[in-house]
């Protein structure tokens, strides 16, 4: 198959598109801002899904479900987290359609159907979630409450773009409260750990941990933590949030517990997500100028067998070692498919492995039969070699692990060849303009600053680093002094 993608120094962001689509992960659908993910790509979510289920469970967490319609006098009680969501909120006003009297054929909307009180369609849970909550906590031997929902939500995104940015999106919602202050925030942290684990160790991504400012913060949170990965055109990503809501949802909803004394407390909260989004990080940071290039913890399949053979003997020849192979490799719990179509030559299941991202690829043709040997490819450097057939099951499996790694590795050299310190505004966007990546510079801490360095470069602070050191400076661009430095970088 003729893969014909664009590159990524050509165009990245055309590449993105046309790779997201070509690779069968995704496409857009008839439906503004919303996708349709599909098998492939539903594939992968679904590997990401269980590993971070099992990482919530093993944290004490148990999921349950919310509805997802909110009463709109339920979504306004959070006033902070309602004025932030507002200008992104789907809306249902009716319930009924009927029989448009001058149209036959077509549905109006019943205008005797209107809803007494409108629902908001969930751009995020912490309003239903806390209304429940109420019924649920009397007394401090009911904390912590530990719940965590798989759902969609919806927010009326104006530019959106497959993965990244979906009016519609599916994601996991931790929802959490607590009798103190500290457990509250020491879950706060767990939880961006958890997610740091996951996208490092898992995705094979790196990623910063950090607080956002209070310009960036979530609304109606007191603190958000974050981890925050770069894109290989130099763009950072938001990957994952962390929020510590404090007292304030416990407060709009009247969740108060008796502590150990018989006194009424308000509860402490946290929420936390990630969502699709986290696909578009994999396919940004790996993929190349072939295609996708998938971790092996996330690949659908590890490896692909592709035998090359002229007649229906040899096919069946190489069928009988194959099978010897796969169950050899199924041992090991890898994944494999033996592509033994024959309406496609060899040369074209090559692309389509390579398109989609398969981390091993295996021929066996005739020679190699009677060699005792296979070709190993390795999708992320192209390398191949022949490799005897005597232990090539534990070496695939060695494989497997070796390209894990070195994706993060080679992920992780490029993040750290790209953050930036700078001292002066001139080189601030010098840096942004020429090199990309995250700009580590010092700033006065004011949000006007913060706006107006966003207006003039489309720079955005990241984060606050945690691993950032105390440093007496002064702010990059009003020369007020600054006890540290934070990240900036263009955001996707
Ligand atoms: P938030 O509730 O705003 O803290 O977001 C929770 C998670 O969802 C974060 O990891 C965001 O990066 C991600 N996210 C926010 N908006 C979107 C969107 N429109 N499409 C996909 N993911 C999103």
């Amino acid at each position: 198959m003729s893969k014909n993608l664009t590159t990524r120094s050509e165009d990245y962001s055309k590449w993105y598109n046309e790779l997201v689509v070509k690779a069968d992960l995704a496409e857009n659908s008839g439906v503004r801002g919303c996708m349709v993910i599909k098998p492939y790509g539903y594939a992968i979510w679904e590997k990401m899904q269980a590993e971070l289920d099992r990482m919530f469970k093993e944290t004490g967490h148990q999921n349950a479900y919310f509805p997802l319609f909110v009463p709109k006098s339920m979504f306004e009680a959070e006033e902070k987290n309602a004025e932030g969501f507002a200008k992104e909120c789907a809306v249902v006003t009716h319930y009924r359609l009927k029989n448009d009297p001058d149209k036959p054929g077509k549905l109006i909307v019943d205008p005797n159907a209107k809803l007494e009180e409108e629902l908001i369609v969930r751009p995020t849970s912490e309003a239903i979630i806390w209304s429940t909550y109420k019924g649920w906590v009397q007394s401090y031997r009911d904390l912590p409450l530990l719940i965590n929902q798989w759902a969609n939500v919806v927010r009326w995104e104006m530019r959106t773009r497959l993965f990244l940015r979906t009016a519609e999106f599916l994601w996991q919602e931790g929802h959490t409260a607590h009798a103190t202050r500290k457990e509250a925030i020491e879950e706060s942290e767990k939880m961006m750990n958890v997610y740091a684990d996951f996208v490092q160790n898992f995705m094979a991504i790196p990623v910063v941990k950090g607080l956002k400012t209070e310009t960036e913060r979530f609304a109606g949170a007191e603190e958000t933590y974050c981890i925050e990965a770069l894109m290989q055109d130099g763009k950072a990503l938001q990957a994952g949030t962390s929020h510590f809501l404090g007292q304030n949802f416990a407060e709009a909803f009247d969740v108060k517990f008796a502590n150990a004394e018989g006194k009424q407390e308000y509860v402490w909260g946290t929420s936390w997500g990630v969502s699709t989004r986290l696909m578009g990080a994999l396919v940004m940071t790996h993929s190349d100028d072939q295609g996708l290039v998938l971790p092996p913890n996330l690949a659908p399949i590890q490896v692909v067998i592709v035998p090359i053979y002229k007649t229906e003997e040899q096919l069946s020849q190489i069928t009988e070692e194959v099978n010897k192979l796969i169950a050899d490799l199924r041992k090991l719990r890898i994944s494999v498919k033996f592509d033994d179509r024959t309406t496609q030559k060899p040369g074209f299941k090559f692309a389509e492995w390579e398109l989609k991202g398969v981390p091993v690829r295996i021929a066996v043709g005739p020679k190699d039969l009677e060699n005792g040997t296979y070709e190993v490819a390795r999708r992320d450097t192209l390398a191949k070699e022949v490799k005897s057939k005597e232990g090539i099951a534990a070496f695939v499996s060695d494989l497997l692990e070796q390209i894990q790694a070195d994706l993060f590795n080679k992920a992780l050299n490029y993040r750290e060849t790209h953050i930036t310190e700078v001292n002066s505004f001139e080189e601030f966007k010098e840096v942004l303009e020429n090199k990309g990546g995250f700009v580590s510079a010092h700033w006065d801490g004011s949000a006007a600053t913060e706006e107006k360095i966003k207006e003039l470069t489309k720079a955005t602070i990241r984060c606050i680093p945690l691993d950032g050191v105390e440093e007496a400076g002064s702010c990059v661009f009003s020369g007020n002094p600054s006890g540290r430095r934070v990240f900036f970088a263009k955001a996707y």
